[in-house]
């Protein structure tokens, strides 16, 4: 006898996924091959975003994952009491900000047609009565009232307590090193080493990790880990109010490229320090933290507010967002294996959009519509086809 479902990977996409079965009823392991939110989730931001994303598949889910972040965080409170952590979801709104000409228009032209397609997205006369320190360069700005943000390793924390609570099983230290097959070559469970668990549907959830963990399983996915580098400063008695970021982003989020970009995105914490991101980079899984990188952060950081150029950095660090070539997670049953299911390639966005993937994961399983088009996010999608016999190179350890 197995169980209803194993999913791999207690991110906080996994434990997303975890906590909707098992709240559905299903009977739910989530195995890690170390500790919880050890991976992704737990080197990153928390950014909850509508802002960066253009009008399509990836913003329609974000759109609906906002709206779940607004409930979710509540049920999370209520059901963990106050002497949980707490996840810290704020919806502090967004200010995308550009500082020449071009940059304007283009800000400009982005906002509208996220406008058209439903996102609160409101061109800013005054930037500096939402942000009183902000470049006096400032050309074009707008805000974004539903961009949020949460401490995303304790939502993942928070996430894998609920699913818990509604009888999910978690087990850390399971390395997944292999399949277990049914007499007719269907996924009915995984090893790890000579331990099996069963199950009638594994879910892959393992980030950056899940080209490799794919691969175990006998199928390939062209998931890359893109690095990105983050500087975090002393706590300040400046704040900055809203999430802010150079109108550059946009087109780093979309890029392609594999070298090295870097744009602002400056946040206050509630702790008093300040994050400053980011980077992009595709540079396998190279762990090391490298100076160019972070000077570059703190440049443009500096020169979207002055006054950080005085501020003292406390730490730095970086983590690897998984990549997908086509920009869009995969979120569905792998058509090439019955049982398998994917929940990968999130990219930088895996926090925002973990809630919204669970929901179709769970609907889907249990053969309900889901609340949005579930098709893009398929594995059978065209764009992703061409892609699924790539053997991405360094990314099986
Ligand atoms: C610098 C940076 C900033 C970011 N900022 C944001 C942001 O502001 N907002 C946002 O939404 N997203 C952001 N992201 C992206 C976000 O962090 C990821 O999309 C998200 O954390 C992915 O979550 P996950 O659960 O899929 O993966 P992970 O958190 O990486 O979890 C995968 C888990 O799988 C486990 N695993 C791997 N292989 C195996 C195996 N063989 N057996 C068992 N377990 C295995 C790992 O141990 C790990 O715990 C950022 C990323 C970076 C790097």
């Amino acid at each position: 006898m197995g169980h209803d479902a194993i999913v791999v990977g207690a991110g906080i996409v996994g434990a997303a996924i975890a906590r909707a079965l098992a709240r559905a009823g299903m009977d739910v392991v989530i195995v890690d091959r170390g500790q919880p939110a050890s991976g992704t989730s737990a080197s990153c931001e928390g950014n909850l975003l509508v802002s960066d994303k253009p009008p399509g598949h990836e913003l329609v889910l974000a759109q609906y994952a906002s709206r779940l972040w607004r409930v979710t965080a509540g049920e999370l409170s209520d059901q963990l009491g106050p002497s949980f952590p707490a996840i810290e979801y704020e919806r502090k709104g967004g200010l995308v900000v550009a500082t020449t000409e071009a940059g304007a228009s283009a800000l400009s032209r982005f906002a509208a047609a996220q406008r058209d397609a439903g996102v609160d997205a409101r061109e800013v006369g005054d930037p500096y009565a939402y942000e009183p320190e902000l470049t006096s360069e400032v050309s074009a700005a707008v805000y974004y009232p539903d961009d949020a943000q949460v401490q995303p390793t304790v939502a993942a924390e928070a996430l894998l307590a609920s699913a818990r609570a509604y009888g999910a099983r978690v087990m850390t230290g399971f390395p997944v090193t292999g399949p277990v097959l049914d007499r007719d070559g269907g996924l009915a469970g995984v090893r790890s080493g000579s331990r099996t668990l069963h199950a009638r549907r594994v879910v892959v959830a393992a980030g950056p990790w899940s080209a490799a963990l794919n691969a175990k399983l006998g199928v390939s996915m062209p998931v890359l880990p893109r690095r990105g580098e983050l500087l975090v400063t002393a706590p300040l008695r400046q704040r900055v109010f809203h999430k802010v970021y150079g109108a550059d982003y946009v087109g780093a989020v979309e890029s392609d490229d594999g070298g090295l970009q870097t744009s602002s995105v400056v946040e206050s914490t509630r702790g008093g320090t300040m994050l400053l991101g980011s980077s992009r980079q595709r540079v396998g899984f190279d762990e090391r933290l490298r100076v160019d990188v972070l000077q570059q952060i703190a440049a443009k950081a500096v020169h979207l507010f002055p006054f950080l150029r005085d501020v003292a950095v406390l730490r730095s660090y970086g983590g690897f967002r998984p990549y997908m070539p086509d920009h869009l997670p995969v979120i569905s049953a792998d058509h090439r294996l019955p049982g398998l299911w994917q929940a990968v390639g999130h990219e930088g966005a895996g926090v925002g959009l973990s809630l919204a993937t669970a929901e179709l994961v769970r609907d889907l399983m249990l053969g309900v519509p889901p609340a949005l088009d579930a098709a893009p996010f398929s594995t059978e999608r065209p764009s992703l086809l061409p892609h699924l016999d790539d053997v991405p190179e360094r990314v099986i350890v």
